[in-house]
């Protein structure tokens, strides 16, 4: 038989080479992905970046709008009040009465209505003459502003523009200035004085906080001025040179600022990024700058990139899940589509495995069939060999009786010639009522001899098992009796039999009485020498045990012989033991008695009574 190969089985070996593939393959998947994820990442934080480029363009070009707006609404100013007559007059005369009231109430009037911070004039040594601030705490009337860059230039040039904080009120602002030429008779005279508007841009930076824009504006030192984050004014981009510092300290340009640099390295590119110092929100942006070379500044536009990179991050996290739910499903389709393979695999070689052994087994079977039926021949020849053995048995035991047969048969033969010898006479003396019963009793005994071969010829035929018949066991002790009834009388045995004639068994007839006859013989031997020789037959019923669905008789056959030796009772049942003499027993007696009585579902055995040997026969009792 074909044992279970692990060849036929999806080798383990491969199987493993398989996994340590797939692992493989899994790492590059987590490579293509995370790559994947991280162009993602930056195509779209490429495209953020543009799109806020773009935005931040839009919005600089309103900034500047608003700036220059701001400065646009001041700027002729100055120049109309250089030409004023009251302003010129003062100029001209300051010690006139009424003209320095005249000025100032002219300059707070207009001041008030354009919301500059303030106007002022001062004379050709950069003294203050009259100011719209006249009447506050820190009026300039009176101070001298010679040193100012805005009175300098505007002395020089004729015109100024210029941011700073103003020295008496700290106050930054934007300071739009113009010389006043007096005016003498026809043409223009020397400057006598100049006309400053200081405009504030605080309001400014104001409104660019609230929008949440991040603007500065530098002058052309580079130094921011006005920005939306207080904390990025008055400081330089990058580091300034010591002379450029000590320049704008003298003029004090910017008040007390100690000028820190905002950057380490200046300024980017247009559109590059940023990282500016800042108090709460992300400083850093992406930064446009707008050159107003008019005003010698440079606008600066901070877009916050933060947006920018979160959406980037998201698109790139949305992608990466995307992906690693698409490469999931493959993996388990393919995982699947694997596992059906190895199951179709296992299950051909299952199949292959279920053929062989199914082959095997129907030989094996066909083998089992032979063996059986050659058994089953072995055990017809067996059973007939037995059944021979008995009936040779059987024929041995009429010979050890043969004689008391021939005596049997002798005996009436005598009687009938010696009937048929008076009949003679009988008749020649017409004694015809004699002749008569002497012919009835010759055919008594013809009959007598008839039965007699009769019952021989029964007991000698052969027979077969399978014919069991109920058998009344008084009747088959009597046949068996009727065999013996020469011996029994010569050897002077009482017989006592005790069988109840309701006695049933279910037995083969011939063969329980050579049973009996075997088991009698016996006696007869052992009882030889005895010197009171007693065959005693007896039988009781036993009704059926609790595991033993029938009843059974049980038949005693008990003598006064010798007894069976101790050292023999282990023997006597096998086949050619004997303690007689070679001619008197084959020693077959007992083993084909047990044999037959274990053919008819019963039992034999032996023990010694009180005085001689008791054979015990059970049989399955018959119910009438
Ligand atoms: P055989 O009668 O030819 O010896 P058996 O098988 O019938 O063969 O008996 C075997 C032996 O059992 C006998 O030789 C005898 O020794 C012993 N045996 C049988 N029946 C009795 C008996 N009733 N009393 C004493 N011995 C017996």
């Amino acid at each position: 038989m074909s044992q279970a190969h692990p060849a036929d089985l999806p080798a383990a070996a491969p199987r493993r080479a398989l996994l340590g593939g797939a692992g493989a393959r899994r790492w590059a998947w987590a490579a293509a992905i995370l790559a994947l994820t991280l162009a993602v990442f930056l195509l779209a934080l490429n495209a953020g970046h543009d799109q806020v480029r773009r935005a931040a363009r839009q919005r600089l070009v309103i900034a500047e709008a608003v700036l220059r707006a701001a400065f646009d609404r001041y700027r002729s100013l100055p120049t109309v009040l250089a030409l004023d007559t009251q302003v010129q007059g003062l100029l001209a005369d300051p010690a006139a009465s009424g003209a320095v009231a005249a000025v100032n109430a002219k300059f707070e009037a207009i001041a008030g209505a354009s919301g500059a911070a303030a106007i002022y004039l001062m004379d050709a040594n950069g003294l203050t003459l009259g100011a719209s601030n006249w009447n506050q705490p820190l009026s300039f009337v009176g101070s001298t502003y010679a040193y100012r860059p805005y009175f300098l230039d505007a002395l020089a040039s004729g015109a100024s523009r210029y941011f700073g904080v103003g020295t008496t009120t700290q106050q930054p602002g934007l300071f739009i200035g113009k010389a006043v030429v007096a005016r003498g008779g026809e043409g223009a005279g020397p400057v006598a004085g100049v006309v400053v508007v200081k405009v504030d841009l605080e309001g400014l930076e104001g409104e660019w906080r609230r929008a949440g824009e991040q603007i500065l504006v530098s002058d052309a030192a580079g130094i921011v001025f006005l920005a939306s984050e207080p904390g990025w004014k008055y400081r330089p981009f990058r580091p300034l040179a010591a002379a450029d510092t000590d320049r704008i300290r003298a003029a004090r340009q910017y008040g007390d600022s100690d000028l820190r640099p905002l950057l380490e390295d200046g300024p980017p590119d247009p559109g590059g990024t940023i990282r500016l110092p800042s108090a709460g929100r992300a400083g850093r942006g992406i930064v446009e700058p707008v050159a107003m070379p008019d005003l010698g500044w440079t606008l600066w536009y901070v877009a916050p990139t933060g947006a920018a990179f979160r959406q980037a991050l998201l698109v790139a996290a949305a992608t990466g899940v995307a992906c690693l739910a698409l490469a999931f499903a493959l993996a388990a389709a393919s995982q699947k589509r694997r596992r059906l393979r190895a199951e179709q695999a296992m299950r051909l070689a299952l199949e292959r495995r279920v053929a062989e052994r199914t082959h095997d087994l129907s030989d094996a079977n066909a083998r089992l069939r032979a063996e059986i039926g050659e058994r089953e021949r072995a055990t017809a020849a067996l059973r007939a060999t037995q059944d021979e053995l008995i009936h040779a048995g059987r024929l041995a035991a009429l010979g050890q009786i043969s004689t008391a047969i021939n005596h049997e048969i002798n005996q009436p033969l005598a009687a009938l010639r010696t009937f048929l010898a008076s009949t003679a006479v009988f008749l020649e003396r017409g004694d015809e009522a004699t002749v008569r019963r002497n012919l009835q009793r010759m055919t008594e005994v013809t009959q007598r001899i008839a039965e007699i071969i009769r019952h021989l010829k029964d007991f000698a035929r052969k027979t077969g098992p399978g014919h069991c018949e109920p058998v009344r066991l008084a009747a088959a002790a009597e046949a068996a009796l009727d065999l013996l009834r020469v011996r029994l009388r010569a050897d002077g045995v009482a017989v006592e039999c005790r069988i109840p004639p309701d006695a049933t068994v279910r037995a083969e007839p011939v063969r329980l009485e050579q049973v009996l006859l075997n088991l009698m013989v016996n006696a007869l031997d052992a009882m030889r020498d005895a010197p009171e020789r007693r065959l005693s037959l007896s039988a009781a019923h036993e009704p059926a045990s609790p595991g033993d669905s029938a009843s059974s008789w049980r038949l005693a056959v008990a003598d006064s012989g010798s007894g069976i030796a101790a050292e023999h009772m282990g023997r006597i049942f096998d086949p050619f033991f004997t303690t007689k003499s070679a001619g008197e027993g084959l020693g077959l007696g007992l083993s084909l008695s047990s044999l037959i009585v274990r053919d008819l579902g019963g039992s034999l055995a032996a023990e010694n009574g009180e005085r001689g040997a008791v054979l015990t026969l059970v049989l399955p009792a018959m119910e009438a």
